[in-house]
């Protein structure tokens, strides 16, 4: 299929399981920002069956594990952009992890996800 993330190869996985693994991505807005793929190809988090639903928790704890241990991230956001409108580039799922440091946010300004979308509004 021609579609990017049903064509990533294995040896990029940072950590997986039976329905999901993790990349680094390829263009991070953090240090350490990474993405969870399914393996089965699907748009958006609103197709995730009850069985992968188990996996997707636990690959997200793998990977804050790994992250974790190789750069001690003081906080994460984690984002799905669900549709072009909502952001969605690459149509094939995916959650955004995202570690945060202290020194990333020198003001300690409070809002998150909704102070970004406010600030592009
Ligand atoms: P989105 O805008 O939510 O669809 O996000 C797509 C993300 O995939 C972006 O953060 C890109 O930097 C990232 N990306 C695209 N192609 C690759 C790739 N081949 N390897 C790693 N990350 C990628
Ligand atoms: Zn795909």
């Amino acid at each position: 299929m021609n579609c990017i993330f049903c064509n990533i190869p294995p040896e990029a996985y940072v950590v997986e399981n039976t329905h999901f693994f993790a990349i680094k991505d390829r263009a991070p807005v953090t240090k350490g920002h990474a993405l969870i793929i399914s393996k089965r190809h699907f748009q958006t988090f609103f197709e995730v069956s009850p069985e992968e639903i188990l996996y997707l928790r636990e690959i997200v704890l793998l990977l804050k594990a790994a992250l974790d241990d190789e750069f001690q991230p003081e906080g994460f956001n984690l984002g799905m952009n669900c549709g072009r409108h909502a952001g969605q580039t690459i149509f094939h799922f995916h959650l955004h992890i995202i570690p945060r440091y202290a020194d990333d946010n020198p003001d300690e300004k409070t809002g998150g996800l909704r102070e970004y979308i406010q600030d592009i509004l």
